[in-house]
């Protein structure tokens, strides 16, 4: 089935596997200011984080890359729990749409 939604509502509550700065490899703990990057490749329905920055190394999508619709978003991580599973995970929150590219703005890459 396919779901039609914002990607800020998308990205709240995405589970964060790796909690560390992409850059500076800081720790990120609950409550910090975090930017996410987020990318969706064509022809693919599901979202992947495989990016996050603290707000000293905040970052840019450098180049867009086609075929791909980038997001870079900024936010803060909480902890998200699941009562039925007593599980807590560090989530992304108060997700803002910073930047977006479509999948059509990149250069092929030769
Ligand atoms: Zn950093």
């Amino acid at each position: 089935m396919l779901v039609t939604a914002p990607a800020e509502q998308l990205l709240t509550g995405f589970q964060l596997v790796e909690t560390r700065c992409s850059y500076c490899k800081s720790t990120l703990q609950e409550s910090d200011r975090v930017s996410a990057y987020a990318v969706r490749y064509a022809g693919d329905e599901s979202w992947c984080v495989p990016r996050l920055y603290c707000r000293t190394c905040r970052s840019t999508i450098g180049e867009p890359t086609l075929g791909a619709t980038e997001l870079l978003v900024e936010g803060r991580l909480g902890w998200t729990m699941d009562a039925a599973i007593q599980r807590t995970s560090l989530t992304l929150l108060g997700i803002e749409r910073v930047i977006q590219s479509e999948p059509e703005d990149g250069r092929a890459t030769l």
